[in-house]
This record gives structure tokens, sequence and C-alpha cells, in this order.
């Protein structure tokens, strides 16, 4: 299932790289003390270093090294036991130091690779480096009318830029890439991966060829992208219009784009002729940053289990789809919360369950699984009904619909509602009896071996029964009463 641009000269190829900014977890700043909690009073965090006051120097945050070695191993990088700080030099009036202090030549992760589950199966997506650098202060233009204002908590937060390889070819890949990568960074604990806060920031370099083309043609970049859905929309409409630029006769400038959600369109911030010119050179006031392998071992060795393993294992262990595994592992909370379900006993029933009951349920609301109505405890134990035969599946939907609005024990429910499923085969086998007599019409067809009569009689009998018949059961009895079991 490829995904390519139908255009009038012949299918177009997208072809996108990923620059990712991810705030790295830590209470204290890349080179100061400084806290780094979000939504602060602006200016309240900024220490003379943040704030680029004369003669400051800044001190290395190891956690902050730590955290992206853990970042690196997390992404099967290879990890830099030698790498350098660098200033790169630009003006912006949220910069006071007039440099940010970066990783250039020298990053500290290098050669990666991140897995995503596609429909069509995996992909292995090639990650190029990961850098660690400064964040910039930011600039407030919604204060005054006439004037701009400067806060400076996030100037000096630590960040790791992790930059993939060209190696996307459609906004789903893109989406996908962002989505494994979040998830892989929470479970490691160091970036929180929330884009509504600036946690995790994404610039697209997005270009476009014919099928069979060899050559990168020339790329665009789509800057500081904040959400997911603008991450897939921006490479979509930004891939259409370069096709029609090429199909017109003309060509893709190379230059920095903007992408506006509310007309859906990315428009020119700057071309290459305005492009900096950044004169990097080793940080004078930072020593390279020289790591032991024991150190990398010992971040490795305290690694948690991560999307991809966790994954293997709810498909060998519990015999969950590979689907389902894939979507229960897509965030740490979900996938403790089916383990936790899963405990009932049956699995297979948890992982439906949660994937169609409960993430409807949560969708509706816009709910993570951390504020579902539902406790892991109770969907087990429901489960674990349906599972020893106390209530059908179909029955359960409706003591799922109490525990969701009502709340409380499923089996307390299941009793009170009178629910439980008759277990008692006279009383169905009556029923059966009644049946077969008032409809002699649907009984010689139901002999004669026609199937959607057979759907009729145990729906009857469903009806008669308010759902607390088991259809298994019901399927037995009709067949030994008519002679065919
Ligand atoms: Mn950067």
């Amino acid at each position: 299932m490829t995904y390519l641009i139908e255009g009038e000269t012949g299918d177009w190829e997208v072809v996108i790289g990923l620059e990712v900014h991810a705030q790295i977890i830590s209470k204290a700043k890349l080179f100061s003390s400084a806290a780094t909690e979000f939504g602060a009073e602006p200016n309240s965090q900024v220490s003379l270093v943040d704030a680029a006051m004369p003669g400051m120097l800044p001190v290395i945050n190891e956690v902050c090294i730590e955290q992206a070695v853990r970042t690196g191993l997390g992404l099967n990088a290879k990890i830099n036991l030698h790498s350098v700080f660098e200033r790169k030099n630009y003006f912006y009036p949220d910069l006071p130091q007039g440099y940010q202090i970066s990783q250039f030549l020298e990053p500290i992760v290098g050669e990666g690779v991140i897995t995503l589950d596609m429909p069509e199966g995996p992909r292995d997506i090639g990650v190029e480096r990961l850098h660690m650098e400064q964040d910039a202060g930011k600039s407030l233009h919604d204060q005054d009318p006439k004037r701009t204002f400067i806060d400076l908590n996030r100037s000096g937060v630590a960040l790791m830029e992790i930059v993939s390889k060209p190696d996307l070819r459609s906004p789903a890949e893109a989406g996908t890439y962002m989505r494994k990568l979040r998830a892989i960074m929470r479970y490691l604990g160091t970036c929180d991966g929330n884009m509504e806060q600036g946690s995790l920031r994404c610039d697209a370099n997005v270009s476009v060829r014919p099928v069979g083309e060899k050559e990168l043609r020339t790329r665009t970049e789509i800057k500081n992208i904040n959400s997911v859905r603008f991450v897939m929309a921006a490479i979509e409409y930004e891939a259409e219009r370069q096709v029609k630029i090429y199909e017109d006769g003309g060509s893709v400038v190379q230059e920095t784009r903007l992408y506006d959600a509310n007309k859906g369109e990315t428009w020119n911030m700057r071309s290459k002729e305005e492009a900096h010119d950044y004169r990097y050179f080793p940080d004078p006031d930072l020593l390279p940053v020289d790591l032991t392998q024991e150190f990398v071992d010992e971040i490795k060795a305290s690694l948690p289990e991560l999307p991809d393993a966790k994954k293997q294992r709810f498909v060998n262990d519990f015999g969950v789809a590979v689907d389902d595994a894939a979507t229960l592992v897509a965030d740490k909370e979900t996938a403790d919360y089916f383990e936790a379900v899963a405990e009932s006993g049956n699995a297979k029933l948890a992982a439906n369950w949660i994937i169609q009951e409960l993430f409807a349920v949560l969708n509706k609301d816009s709910l993570g699984i951390a504020e579902s109505p539902v406790s892991s405890d109770d969907l087990g134990k429901l489960v674990g009904l349906i599972a020893d035969n106390t209530i059908s599946g179909r029955i359960a939907k409706d003591v799922f619909e109490v525990m969701v609005t009502e709340g409380g024990d499923p089996a307390q429910i299941v009793e009170n509602k009178g629910l439980k499923q008759i277990t008692d085969t006279g009383e169905i086998e009556a029923m059966i009896d009644a049946l077969i007599n008032d409809n002699p019409d649907q009984t010689q067809q139901y002999r004669d071996g026609n199937t959607k009569v057979t759907g009729w009689f145990v729906g009857q009998i469903m009806k008669a029964t308010g759902g607390k018949a088991n259809p298994q059961m019901v399927n037995e009895l009709l067949k030994k009463k008519l002679g065919l079991g």
C-alpha cells in the first residue's frame, strides 16, 4: 500500500525526514540549576546563566546526559563516548546569549532505528543522530498591542534533537514515527511528549520525485509543527504543492515554511538566500563530554521493557493478535492496564474488551486510560464473569454500560439485576419444545439445513430469556431436539 500522489504526468513519491525537538525530563536546565516546570510565572525560573549575564559559566547537568544516552539506547543507536558542545551563532530577541549551545560535528548519539507498525507490515526507519542543545526563551506577542515581551523560563532548558534519515514515504508513516518515538521516550521517562506544552516539536523535510527516480530533489522544511495530526496534514499539503509546481514546469525552491493549521496550508518563512550561517565553533567554556563504557552499560542495564519487546511478549505469552498488541503497547499506561485486566485469566478477551468497548467510551469523552471510569480491576472481574460463563458477552455489554455510568462491582451488578446466564438446561429445553411446536415451517427449514433459520431459532430463545441464555448451549440443545446433534 504505497502512498503516491497521482499527477497528470504520472505518479509521484514523497520523501520525508523528520527533525524532532524533545524536551528532556530533568528538574534543572542543561547548564544551570534553574527549574524547568511548565506554566510558571514568566521569568521566575531564570538563573544568571540563562539570562546570559556577563562572566557566567555553563555547568553541564549530568542527568541530562544520562537521559540523552538512555534515549539513544532506546533507539538502538550508537552511543558516542566522545561528544562536543558547540556554539550556534544567531541573533534573536529570545536568545540572550546570541548563540545556542548545541552539538554539531560530534553528537552524543549516532545512527539508530525506529520500527513502525504499519498496516502493511513493519517498517524500519533510520535515525541519523541525536544531539543535545539548549532551548531558547519565548517571545510573547499577545500581552500588549505595541510591545513584545520576553519570557526566559524556557531559556536553557535541555532538548534532544532527533534527526531521522529521509526514509519516510507517506504522511501516515510520519505520524506513526512521531507516535512511536514519543511512546519510546515516555517508556524511558526521558521526555513527556506533551506536544501542546511544546515538549515535543517537529520540523518536517519534504521533497517529491517521480516514481522510479533515484536522486532526491530539492526539499523544503516545515518548521515547528506541534501536533501529530498537523505533521501529517502539513506534509500532505506540501507534497501536493510541490507536485503541482513540477507539473506546471516550475522548480521547488529550498526554503523554510510554516504550517497554518487554520488554513491547512504551508507558507514561506524564509528562503535559502536568507538562511543563516551559524558559524559553529566548539564552546570554549565547556569541555568535551567523555563518557566511560561502564556509565553507558549501567544505563543500558536499567532500561525498562520497551514497546517492541512488550508487544512481542503480549503476542507470545498471551496469544494476543499482533495488531491488537501494537495498539495496547502504544502507551505504557494502556499496556499496564491490559496486563492487570489479563490477570482475569483470559487475555484475548481482555484485549478485545479494552480495544473495542473501553476505547469507545474513552474516545467519546477524549479521556486517557488514566481517567478511565472503569478500573482495570473491575474490567478484569467482568472479563472473568464472561470467561466462566456466568454471563454472556451480550449481557456483559449491559453490565459494562452500568459500570461506566454508575460504577460498581460487576458481580454485584449481575446479582442485583438478575442477569446471570441461564445454566438450567431444562428451562431452555422447555422453551425450545414450545418453539418447535408453534413453528412447524421453520422447524422443517431448520432440518433442511437453512442456516438463516438456525439463527432465527437462537434469536427467539435469546429474546425470550432477555439475552441470558448461553447461545452455544442453545445451539447444542436445538440440534439435539431436532435430531441433528
Ligand atoms: Mn535544533
